[in-house]
């Protein structure tokens, strides 16, 4: 397929190209393993000097056709498969961050990333530095050291919604010589591409609208092949330097703009092993099949839910970056032209126990511990997912303690809305 397809072909075609009398659609390899003809052929495997399947831990022709297809859409030139959006996170950072190494991020992120990055990369003596985007230029800079080795944010916050200025932060980070990764698990390649504003990385949790109907946990990691890791060779060893475990290869001299990959696929799958199983790769596929008729669906359904909520009197407001008034309107459009989520995060005058209220009178739209699938569903920030942190823990991470976060799904229009006014008019 070396004709320059769009992304809803892309979403249908890329990733299996079967070859005559092979199967039409992807297949499953539910293997573990695969053979060789002599013991020279998988030594060099090993040695990296040969590229081929072995163990599925390391890689799967499922996983690769899947992970390509992602790549492709993203526009990047190699990406990898995990077995959820918090392995995708810590890896696309572990990967070029070690111990005495400190790193940014927006503080405006998804509670798991907060926890990974602030909790469990200190433990492994991985500092991070929480900033708001809002903060001017000057303010963003101070917080870069001289170990400081990458820049993160998520192109719509989960589950606050809001925009990050994707370009600006590519901007700094590059004058600063470190990379930026963008968590694009929101907005998807449909809605944004971050490679095109100046990011290096881009991670997803596939388990959201790319799986899209809530069948398996994923997560992926995608590389745009523009970073210069050999510019900064001091500052990335990792890559830079000779790897023991490989007879002191160097992956940026062996594999030039892969190097990225193959170090994430080759080293830290190898020894930590968050591999997606194929099965699951097989169900993403599926989903990726229909991401391009979903997501302009989800985005619709969101910006009408979005415009009933704010004119509602009882809601005190609505964040949502396709609204007029939203602080992110300007980014929104600059980034998201074609629509942005079907998340939309908003409160309700009253207590928390209001919130609580209306989300147990729902009837269609399910109170569940997800978000971004085809069903419309509801989940409560400070009751849920974000429990163990205080009011002020809430606030510093972006998220009102009233916040509920409502992922609009792909149902008609007139049954959500008729579910959320009831919900209302009955608290
Ligand atoms: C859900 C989510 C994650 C974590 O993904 P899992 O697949 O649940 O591990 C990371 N980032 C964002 C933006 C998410 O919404």
């Amino acid at each position: 397929m070396e004709q320059k397809l769009k992304r809803e072909s892309l979403c249908v075609q890329a990733g299996w190209t079967p070859k005559k009398g092979e199967p039409r659609v992807l297949p499953i390899y539910q293997s573990t393993t695969f053979k060789y003809d002599n013991s020279e052929q998988m030594a060099r495997l090993f040695d990296l000097e040969d590229t081929g399947y072995f163990y599925t831990r390391l890689q799967n022709p499922t996983n690769d056709a899947v992970a390509d297809k992602i790549a492709r859409l993203e526009g990047g030139i190699g990406a990898m498969l995990t077995s959820s959006g918090q392995a995708a996170n810590f890896y696309a950072v572990f990967n070029i961050c070690q111990a005495g190494d400190h790193f940014i991020t927006s503080n405006t992120i998804y509670g798991g990333t907060f926890n990974l990055f602030g909790v469990t990369l200190k433990k492994l003596g991985i500092e991070c530095s929480f900033v708001d985007p809002d903060w001017d230029d000057e303010r963003i800079e101070a917080e870069f050291r001289p170990n400081t080795k990458c820049f993160f944010g998520e192109t719509i916050s989960n589950p606050g919604g809001n925009v990050f200025d994707i370009e600006r932060f590519a901007r700094l980070a590059h004058t600063h010589g470190v990379p930026l990764i963008i968590d694009n698990t929101f907005a998807t390649p449909i809605n944004c591409r971050p490679f095109e504003w100046g990011a290096d990385i881009v991670t997803h949790s596939t388990t959201k609208y790319m799986d899209g109907h809530a069948v398996s946990v994923g997560g992926a990691v995608v590389d745009s092949g523009n970073f210069d890791w050999e510019a900064q060779a001091d500052k990335f060893p990792g890559l830079c330097q000779p790897d023991e475990s490989y007879h002191g290869l160097t992956y940026t001299k062996a594999f030039g703009k892969m190097a990225y990959m193959v170090k994430a696929t080759a080293q830290l799958m190898r020894d930590l092993g968050s591999i997606q199983s194929p099965q699951n790769a097989f169900l993403l596929n599926l989903g990726l099949e229909t991401l391009h008729l979903r997501m302009p669906q989800h985005c619709k359904n969101a910006q009408a839910v979005a415009e009933f909520l704010e004119q509602d009197e009882r809601v005190a407001w609505v964040n949502y970056c396709g609204l007029k008034n939203n602080k992110y309107y300007e980014l929104g459009q600059k980034y998201l032209p074609g629509g942005s989520c079907g998340v939309v995060a908003f409160g309700l005058k009253g207590t928390r126990e209001d919130a609580i209220r209306f989300m147990d009178h729902l009837k269609m739209v399910g109170i569940v511990t997800h978000v971004a699938d085809a069903r419309t569903c509801v989940l409560h920030p400070a009751s849920h997912t974000h429990r163990q942190l205080s009011d002020e823990q809430l606030r510093e991470a972006g998220v009102a303690p009233d916040l509920i976060r409502l992922s609009v799904g792909i149902e008609h229009i007139d049954d959500i809305l008729s579910d959320i006014r009831q919900a209302l008019n009955s608290m």
